[in-house]
């Protein structure tokens, strides 16, 4: 979705995945390799201007790799800090941003100091390479203390206490080379066993003094980073403000609604960020909404027939719990928007 993007604005791209089976084969110069392949990083960061990622699960000395040879954006330390939850929010509680409460979990018996500080129920999750509900459970009692730690365990983990939210919104944020800023219009994000499933652009939420909240702490961060491209923070909505539950550093699932709704997408947005380039307008054209397709393929020949929508399709094998695609609504109405997302949602059940 960056390249489909970026071909309009005069760019190329060349392509590192370490899976053989990519949607971005079919778009450019493809290497697929291991991150471990030294020579295969080197021979895809020399000749290129710069390298950016859509993915944070990347080791560290690949990216070190890559950067003796060609600047990386958003930059090796936001990636790094993205890949652990317990620095994430260390670095968010340290900028006065609230994060859920939360302890480091390293053997059995610091559960029992997580309980007894957080209170039933708490989330248990890993500290690295956790996404989409994947890597954490709900700890509802005492008696579940060993079970959890036997299925999550021995590895670090983070205990954090269960947020009472009245809904889960995203702010997509972008800063450019040159410092400049630009914020979409928060999103309301809807979870499904932990993957997200919908997204609407609620313009209630973006009147209230919510938008500006969100904006100012992405700001901080950005710049505490010295981040350059699009940096997605999930927050949990309460009823003392924002939470930070956590951050992705590059274009994320809940942006998707842009490629339609907003003047300039996400995509379109980290390319000029990342190129140096003005950033585009992020104005949205109507009430936007955007709805996954998950686990296997939809009726296309009908969900084509709804008025409004336009289908995003992976060119991945469907599988139980993966994102096959997406399908976005713009709608002059948030009648007409809930007609679509009610006939859509039908289609993909
Ligand atoms: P995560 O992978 O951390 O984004 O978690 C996946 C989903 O689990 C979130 O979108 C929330 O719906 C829920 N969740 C995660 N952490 C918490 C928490 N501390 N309190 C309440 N719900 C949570």
């Amino acid at each position: 979705m960056l390249a489909l993007a970026g071909y309009p604005l005069g760019l190329e791209f060349r392509f590192f995945d370490a899976n053989q089976v990519s949607p971005a084969r079919s778009l450019g110069e493809f290497i697929n390799a291991s991150f471990d392949d030294r020579s295969a990083l080197e021979q895809f960061a020399k000749g290129v201007d710069l390298v950016t990622t859509e993915f944070e699960n990347i080791n560290t000395e690949a990216l070190a790799v890559v950067e003796q040879h060609v600047r990386f954006y958003p930059g090796s330390n936001a990636v790094a800090m993205s890949q652990d939850r317990l620095t994430e929010k260390n670095f968010f509680n340290g900028l006065g941003i609230k994060t859920a409460p939360f302890v480091a979990v390293s053997q059995e018996s610091d559960l029992t100091t997580a309980s007894e500080r957080l209170g039933f129920p708490f989330i248990l999750k890993t500290r690295r390479l956790g996404y989409d509900g994947k890597g954490q459970l709900i700890v509802r009692s005492s008696e579940e203390l060993n079970a959890a730690w036997t299925k999550l365990g021995p590895t670090d983990l983070i205990a954090e206490g269960f947020v009472r939210f009245s809904r889960e919104v995203s702010i997509i944020a972008v800063r450019s080379e040159t410092g400049a800023f630009a914020f979409y219009p928060l999103c309301e994000n809807t979870h499904v066993n932990g993957v997200l499933s919908k997204t609407v652009v609620n313009p209630e939420i973006v009147a209230s003094p919510k938008q500006k909240e969100a904006e100012a702490l992405a700001q901080l961060a950005m710049e505490k980073l010295g981040y350059v491209g699009v940096l997605v923070i999930e927050l949990f909505d309460t009823q003392d403000g924002l939470v930070v539950n956590e951050m992705a550093p590059r274009v994320h699932n809940s942006g998707h609604w842009s490629i339609e709704g907003a003047v300039s997408s996400q995509f379109e947005n980290h390319l000029r960020a990342v190129c140096g380039l003005p950033l585009g307008s992020t104005k949205t054209y109507g009430y936007c909404g955007m709805l996954n397709i998950l686990h296997t393929r939809p009726n296309v020949q009908e969900l084509l027939k709804i008025e409004g929508l336009k289908l995003h399709w992976y060119a991945k094998e469907p599988r139980p719990g993966r994102k096959l695609g997406h399908v976005t609504f713009v709608a002059s109405d948030v009648e007409q928007l809930q007609a679509q997302f009610t006939r859509a949602q039908a289609l993909l059940s």
